[in-house]
């Protein structure tokens, strides 16, 4: 399977180098030349496979410079019982006869990053190999929250690697901070930034761009990556386990092969509904796709009108992690329902640079509506979410799944649809222990305790086991003080990496 860039007719990339570089020289995205598809009897098959078995197929299909035996390697390294807290990976979890969460936080950092993040650097290692790299590989991370500690649990003392995470100061919940601040490890380094996360990822996306910096990193013995969902290596992994729940409930018997079911996807960067709109271009019947925003609703109105319009406020969040204007994964979706015209995404993209809005035109609206649904929710319409879906199904939720619900309701009101859906649960509510226990156990029962009080009133409350990852974070020593302004941000890379 060759990749090409989202920008131009960059010459075809097998996906080792693509996994390698990140991000193609003309800034474009990479993508494969053409999707694989997996017909019903393959889907079939999968409910009868793990999740280990299942991810090795359908990463086999994008990676074909790796053998069978390196994938198998690699995702039983990844997907394993010593790094995910349950022994289905990705489990999905029934609360009504139509209505299912796909809970993809188990692993080390407790939120979904980890299904791609635990793989990737077992494949970029692989890929170094491939490529015939002497170089290190400097992956640079701009992280609206858990992408970065994903990235660095994945990629810590990983042999042949540096890992640069950037982080918005404010805004993030103490968790989070505390997670990438106190990181241990010999090759990792995090930056907290006096800005947004569109800040950092501007920041990180331009030095991609940067061919004299590219030169001087090279010289001193670097080559550049992301661990972004900029990097198609961060979406293959994600595409397994949209198939993998639809095998669980094919396999319970509540589906039958063929029928098509939703998925409600709570988005920021449109990594996760990307790989969701993947596995529908594969085959996997879908029915709808939900995009869920919170406040930061720049998606919402661009499904529904076609304007992609950044002329608006930022605004912090309870669910930071989706807090993103630049959803930088809708280049690729719109250069595939526009059949690979790389010209209109130029077009858009320059236009979205020069005068921070585009417009597509109603033929590229219409395919876009055909498979995505799109709505937001206000924050206390989420809390609303999380405190209904405790006290309907006893089930916990975090603030971004929260999102989801409300949204699924919205679309439900307005459709009546009775597809049977799945809420994509991206992050454990213990992340984000503050808003969750507010809107579980009131207001007032929060009022005045800190996140590690509230993770054990949580705990207690709820009758739930509090993360392995999240117990005893105060009290680790605080290893990353760096605070930089965003102008700052290539200046202190420059640091780390033109060094020696
Ligand atoms: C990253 C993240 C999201 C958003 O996912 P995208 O792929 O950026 O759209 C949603 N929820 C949580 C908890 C996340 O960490």
């Amino acid at each position: 399977m060759d990749y090409v860039s989202t920008r131009s007719n960059y010459t075809l990339a097998a996906s080792s180098h693509v996994m390698k570089i990140g991000i193609a020289p003309d800034g474009g995205l990479f993508v494969p030349e053409k999707v694989a598809p997996v017909s019903l009897e393959q889907i079939k098959s999968f409910a009868g496979m793990g999740f280990q078995q299942r991810a090795a197929q359908i990463l086999k299909s994008y990676l074909d410079d790796y053998s069978l035996s390196e994938l198998d390697e690699c995702v039983k390294h990844a997907y394993s019982a010593s790094k995910f807290s349950n022994p289905a990976i990705a489990p999905v979890k029934k609360v009504k006869s139509d209505l299912y969460f796909l809970e993809l936080w188990h692993g080390p950092t407790s939120a979904f990053k980890d299904m791609a993040l635990q793989l990737l650097p077992l494949l970029l290692v692989k890929a170094i190999v491939k490529t015939n790299e002497v170089k290190k590989v400097a992956i640079l991370v701009a992280t609206s929250g858990d992408t970065g500690k994903a990235a660095l649990e994945g990629f810590k003392d990983v042999d042949g690697t540096e890992i640069i995470v950037v982080f918005p100061n404010d805004g993030i919940s103490e968790v989070q901070k505390l997670q990438m601040i106190t990181q241990q490890g010999n090759n990792v380094h995090v930056i907290a930034v006096k800005g947004n996360f569109d800040d950092a990822q501007n920041a990180i996306k331009a030095i991609f761009t940067d061919a004299q910096f590219a030169e001087q990193v090279n010289a001193n013995g670097y080559v550049l990556s992301s661990a972004n969902s900029i990097n198609w290596g961060r979406l293959v992994p994600q595409i397994t386990y949209y198939f993998s729940a639809y095998a669980d409930i094919l396999k319970s018997g509540d589906i039958r092969l063929g029928e098509k079911v939703n998925f409600v996807v709570p988005s920021g960067n449109f990594g996760n509904i990307l790989a969701a709109f993947y596995a529908y271009k594969m085959g996997l019947p879908i029915h709808k796709l939900i995009c869920a925003s919170n406040e930061n609703k720049v998606l919402t109105d661009f499904v529904n009108t076609g304007l992609y319009d950044l002329r608006r406020d930022f605004k912090v969040t309870i669910s930071p992690a989706m807090d993103i204007l630049i959803s930088s994964n809708l280049e690729r979706f719109l250069f595939e329902v526009n059949g690979h015209n790389s010209q209109l995404i130029c077009k858009w993209m320059s236009e979205l640079k020069s005068q921070k809005f585009y417009s597509v035109d109603s033929d590229t609206q219409a395919k876009m509506s055909k498979i995505l649904y799109a709505g937001f929710a206000a924050e206390g319409e989420v809390l609303d979410s999380i405190r209904e879906t405790y006290s309907k199904y006893k089930y916990v939720i975090d603030t971004h799944t929260g999102v989801g619900v409300n949204v699924y309701d919205k679309y439900v009101k307005a459709t009546n649809d009775t597809t049977k859906t799945i809420i994509v649960s991206t992050a454990s509510p213990f992340k984000f222990n503050k808003a969750v226990s507010g809107a579980i156990l009131g207001a007032d029962s929060v009022k005045s305790k800190d996140e590690f009080e509230l993770l054990k009133i949580l705990s207690q409350e709820c009758d739930l086991v509090i993360p392995e990852g999240l117990k005893d974070l105060d009290k680790m020593p605080i290893r990353h003080k760096t605070i930089c302004e965003k102008e700052q941000i290539k200046n202190e890379i420059s640091k780390i990496l033109l060094a020696r």
